[in-house]
């Protein structure tokens, strides 16, 4: 794996403490509740699992495989590899994890697919939005951090698959 183009942009401490703080919150708002947390495969398998074990209250899980990139390039195309197996969140409190905003076409798309299966509340929490898009995503979300916009890898994130199992997060200078 070719590293020398990466230059270090959000260190694992920082991810850890930050993924702390809002399991801390979510443990809060969702004390005395249960949870359904659906996870937006490949990019949000890390932050997901890592958020997962912090939760105190009895969840669910299920995950959405979704793709709408072309190597570095944001596509209209967005294409369902898996959609949820349990779709019976009718009345549940649900959360989506996903990695990043970028455009929010992804997200569009999905938060309206899981709401169409009308949960009781429906959170998003991404990890990082970029800083310069005007995002076209249309509802309320949480971001954990403002990234510029760049093309970043590790912690999940990829560029066609590679780099994904990196500790930290990257910016790849092409
Ligand atoms: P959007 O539809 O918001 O333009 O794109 C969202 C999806 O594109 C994300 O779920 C993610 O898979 C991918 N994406 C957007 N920006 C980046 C990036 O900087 N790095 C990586 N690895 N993927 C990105």
């Amino acid at each position: 794996m070719n590293t020398s183009k990466l230059e270090i942009l959000i260190k694992k401490e920082d991810l850890k403490n930050k993924i702390k703080e809002l399991a801390d919150q979510l443990n809060e708002k969702y004390k005395n509740e249960s949870l359904t947390v659906i996870a937006i495969l490949n990019g949000a398998l890390f932050f997901f699992s890592d958020l997962l074990k912090l939760l105190k209250m009895p969840i669910q899980i299920d995950t959405i495989v979704v793709s709408s990139y072309d190597g570095t390039k944001s596509t209209d195309k967005i294409v369902y590899h898996k959609k949820i197996v349990k779709p019976i969140i009718e009345n549940q409190n649900v959360i989506i994890i996903e990695d990043i905003i970028d455009t929010g076409r992804t997200m569009n798309s999905v938060f309206e697919y899981v709401q169409s299966l009308k949960p009781k509340t429906l959170d998003l929490v991404v990890l990082a939005s970029k800083e310069d898009t005007k995002t076209k995503f249309k509802y309320d979300y949480k971001s954990l951090f403002i990234v510029p916009d760049k093309y970043i890898v590790g912690y999940g994130f990829g560029i066609d698959d590679l780099y994904r199992q990196l500790e930290d997060i990257y910016i790849i200078n092409e």
